[in-house]
């Protein structure tokens, strides 16, 4: 189950941590990296976090011809490549790839970019897990993956999604 309203402060957080601890053998996905509540609820015991991280491109300018491929196929205008320099602008970058591909010097290598950071506790019996995004970082999706793929399917799931309708 998961709750969601277009709007910020109705009380999903509330609702999704009373579900969860109303329920046997129970996970509360806490999705709202951008501000995790949840936790500060339920007061788990931490068993596990680890670092996520984003492909963003690497460019080894000693392959690199300037000659602006992968700035022309980049739909986000995250590299600029302009005779004699090129830069990749990191939180522009939605990671997919297609720069590498496109460069046939095979100057473009994958980098890691921080995004933040996934916790995962247990409250008594509820399991909880939950992402922290990096201040500045623009893009939750991408941690918002990583808590859905921690989801334990031999448990009930309640999910607690962000506000909002955009794309988090
Ligand atoms: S496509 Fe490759 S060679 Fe061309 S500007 Fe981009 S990184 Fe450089
Ligand atoms: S990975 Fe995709 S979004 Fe990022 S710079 Fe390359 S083409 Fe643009």
């Amino acid at each position: 189950m998961a709750v969601a309203s277009g709007k910020g402060g109705t009380g999903k957080t509330s609702l999704a941590v009373n579900l969860a601890i109303s329920i046997e053998n129970a996970q509360l996905l806490d999705c709202d990296v951008e501000e995790p509540n949840a936790h500060l609820l339920l007061n788990p015991k931490i068993t596990r976090q680890e670092p996520v991280y984003r492909l963003v491109p690497s460019v080894n300018e000693e392959l690199c011809d300037y000659c602006g491929k992968c700035a022309a196929f980049c739909q986000y205008n995250a590299i600029l490549a302009v005779p004699g320099k090129i830069l990749v602008f990191p939180e522009l970058c939605h990671g997919c790839g297609g720069c590498i591909l496109t460069c046939s010097k095979k100057a473009i290598g994958e980098g890691k970019n921080g995004i933040g950071i996934i916790k995962e506790g247990f409250a008594d019996d509820l399991r909880i897990v939950f992402g922290e995004l990096e201040v500045g970082e623009p893009m939750a999706v991408p941690l918002i993956r990583e808590v859905k793929k921690r989801l334990d399917k031999s448990r009930n799931v309640i999910l607690d999604a962000p506000p909002g309708t955009s794309c988090p």
